[in-house]
């Protein structure tokens, strides 16, 4: 293997989407920096598995995505240890289900700042480097959230719908400077955060969590079924590349066909 060349920062990569793309980035010998919640198990246990793909080094940064002088510090830690950040995926996420009347505020104001703001503190604290390296890569994770609603999630809808006029706005900027800023918008993904609402969704709904999972979740997904973790890691990988520069500013549905409808 050749020594890395690539250092990659994802939020919220202790589980489900992030992790699977810290996975493909390692697979290709970058450097890897993790960040997210969870037991200190849990955690090493996302460390193990992604140094065991690439000789580069994996650390994992426990900055909480809602306090903005924590986010910052993590991009300057990350910069400090590799000496430069080439690609940012901002995908920490999290989700509340409820009608808007009854939408508990502060889980309005965690999703905000979660979903959305962290991406902004993340990327503000990235861009200077990157635009004086000439090469840089900011990885969006938004949603078919971030292009259509759904019923009962108000301020993940409205996260996700600024995820993406905050990447267009910040692809502009840096056009040429060598730095892409995309979004990419997925259906739905079977991870820790689909399986938790289910419950929510059932009760909302007045229906089972088998029916959830059949009418509401892949209702909306033509091909029927769930958008894979291995999939969004290699459309990652793509808009990371030299190949994936003419990419800016998109908003990519990767959803099954849901948003075609
Ligand atoms: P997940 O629950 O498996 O992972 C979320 C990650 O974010 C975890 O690592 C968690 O520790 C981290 N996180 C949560 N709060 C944090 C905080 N305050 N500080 C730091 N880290 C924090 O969820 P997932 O399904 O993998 O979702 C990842 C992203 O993908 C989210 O932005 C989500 O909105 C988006 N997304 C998910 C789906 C899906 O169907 N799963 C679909 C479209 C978009």
């Amino acid at each position: 293997m050749t020594p890395p060349t690539r250092t990659i920062l994802v939020t919220g990569s202790t589980s489900g989407i992030g992790l699977g793309i810290a996975l493909a980035f390692a697979a290709r010998n970058c450097n890897v920096v993790l960040n997210g919640l969870g037991s200190a198990d849990q955690i090493a246990e996302a460390v193990r598995s992604v140094q065991a793909l690439t000789t580069g080094t994996v650390t994992h940064d426990p900055a909480n995505m809602m306090v903005p002088g924590e986010i910052s510090a993590m991009v300057e830690r990350a910069t400090a240890i590799h000496g430069r950040l080439d690609v940012l995926v901002n995908n920490a996420g999290i989700q509340h289900v409820a009608p808007v009347e009854d939408f508990p505020p502060d889980k309005w104001d965690a999703i905000i700042a979660i979903n959305l703001s962290s991406a902004f503190h993340a990327t503000r604290a990235a861009m200077p480097g990157m635009a004086r390296a000439g090469w840089g890569r900011i990885i969006n994770i938004a949603s078919a959230h971030g292009l259509v609603a759904s019923p009962f999630k108000s301020a993940y809808v409205a996260a996700k719908h600024g995820v993406v006029g905050f990447t267009k706005a910040v692809a502009l900027e840096h056009a040429r400077d060598g730095v892409t800023c995309n979004a990419i918008c997925p259906g739905y993904v079977l991870t820790p955060l689909v399986k938790a609402q289910i419950p929510d969704q059932a009760k909302a709904r007045g229906i089972t969590e088998d029916e959830v999972v059949r009418d509401v979740l892949l209702a909306a997904q033509p091909t029927k079924q769930f958008v894979t973790v291995e999939q969004i890691g290699a459309l990652c990988l793509f808009l990371a590349s030299d190949e994936g520069a003419s990419v800016n500013g998109a908003a990519l549905a990767m959803d099954g066909g849901w948003t075609a409808q």
